[in-house]
């Protein structure tokens, strides 16, 4: 098979032909968020130039046009997933929302006071805060998995927590601070050997490795299009139809409804019960170049690609004395978490700057993974499509400079 043409890609991401502080910007901030191809800058200017209408009412050839291209965005995120139907690909404004949607209807209405949720310790904020305060509020208990220092879960520790009490599991498939893969597919199918719930946190993982909801049988899967090459504003909650049609709404309002009347109101059918008011219809029709973009370059590709740059960096960063990485799981996407022995990461991130070098550092929104290993944070380069070897040299030759003065 041909491998990916990254010179010809970056020709389609206008952002990485710039300067930073006068060097050549290398943009090592992916987990953060990706850049965008030109073909999603185009789509959001189009709409505003010719489609501009409020979506699923108007009578009107503009308001068709629109409500054409915004469900089918949602058609090619059911093919993105191997959704089994477009129904069940719900628009949020993000990963975070996703899953607050799950933890104020599916939660309230169906965990109970003594019921149990289990989580892990490399969560990101957003699934873990949720699920406090559902816990709060329903009286549940939350439950954390272990890992062990190389950044794996302790799946033995998971089994043991699992019981009759466990009403649903919430784990991320790849993480945002250490790269890790989760043997997802294992747990869910442990899960529900105890009749729990599994949902999947794919902010990371959908960027990077194929994500099949019927293949995993995952309840609930939620991620970000602009962690997918796609522009902020725009998430999906992808679950099954049983328990959507199940789930009481979310938010209330217009859409989400079939007939009000003061006395009574009937809500609309999945997927629009949970799309109250007006979306975001400029930045999900723009979503859909962005998921043709990963069609055309491959997934397979762009993870073969991805995997080659995080073991040439990782190699390269090794012979770097004071060197520490943080995650150093078998099975990772690219995420390069570290330190630089006596430097604050922040620092690090400073100095990676004033070289055009763009990295993030700190907790990543996973405190209590840092906490664990005892750190404030971490250095993190994470990669994607577009990044390339000569980038990663650079990377690797500040580091190097930087290591020095203290190491
Ligand atoms: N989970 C993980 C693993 C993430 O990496 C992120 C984004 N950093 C989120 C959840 C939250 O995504 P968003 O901010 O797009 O809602």
């Amino acid at each position: 098979r041909k491998k990916i043409d990254v010179n010809k890609i970056r020709e389609d991401f206008p952002v990485l032909h710039q300067k930073v502080n006068g060097k050549p910007l290398a943009y090592f901030d992916n987990a953060a968020t990706t850049q965008k191809p030109v073909q999603v800058i185009d789509a959001l200017k189009a709409y505003y130039e010719k489609d501009n209408s409020n979506i699923h009412r108007g009578a009107h050839t503009l308001a068709s046009r629109a409500t054409e291209h915004f469900e089918s965005t949602r058609n090619q995120i059911r093919e993105f997933i191997n959704a089994p139907s477009s129904e069940e690909v719900i628009f949020t404004k993000g990963t975070t929302e996703s899953i607050n949607l799950v933890a104020n209807t599916y939660g309230r209405k169906f965990i109970q006071e003594g019921d149990e949720i289990i989580i892990s310790t490399m969560e990101h904020h957003s699934n873990i805060v949720p699920w406090q305060m559902l816990c709060e509020n329903n009286k549940a208990v939350l439950r954390v998995i272990p890992i062990f220092k190389n950044g794996e879960l302790d799946f033995e520790a998971y089994k043991k927590l699992l019981s009759p009490k466990t009403k649903l599991v919430a784990v991320v498939h790849a993480s945002n601070a250490l790269g890790t893969v989760n043997p997802i597919k294992d747990m869910i199918r442990l899960a529900h050997e105890y009749g729990a719930k599994f949902l999947v946190d794919g902010a990371q993982s959908t960027a990077h490795l194929p994500v099949d909801v019927q293949d995993l049988d995952c309840d609930f899967l939620a991620f970000s299009a602009h962690k997918l090459y796609g522009p902020t504003g725009v998430g999906v909650l992808y679950g099954k139809r049983e328990l959507l049609e199940k789930m009481p709404p979310y938010q209330g309002g217009g859409e989400m409804i079939k007939e009000v009347r003061f006395e009574n109101t009937t809500y609309n059918d999945i997927p629009y019960k949970f799309e109250a008011g007006t979306p975001n219809i400029a930045d999900v029709i723009a979503f859909d170049q962005a998921l043709t973009f990963i069609k055309d370059c491959g997934k397979d590709k762009i993870h073969a690609h991805e995997s080659q740059l995080l073991a040439y960096a990782f190699d390269k960063c090794a012979t770097i004395k004071g060197f520490e990485p943080i995650g150093t799981a078998d099975e990772k996407v690219s995420v390069m978490s570290f330190n630089i022995k006596n430097t604050h990461p922040f620092d690090v991130g400073m100095m990676l700057d004033a070289s055009g070098i763009a990295v993030r550092t700190g907790h990543h929104c996973t405190q209590p993974l840092m906490d664990w290993y005892g750190i404030e944070g971490t250095v993190r380069a994470s990669f994607a499509v577009y990044n390339t070897v000569e980038e990663i040299d650079r990377l690797y030759n500040s580091l190097v400079r930087i290591a020095k003065r203290k190491n």
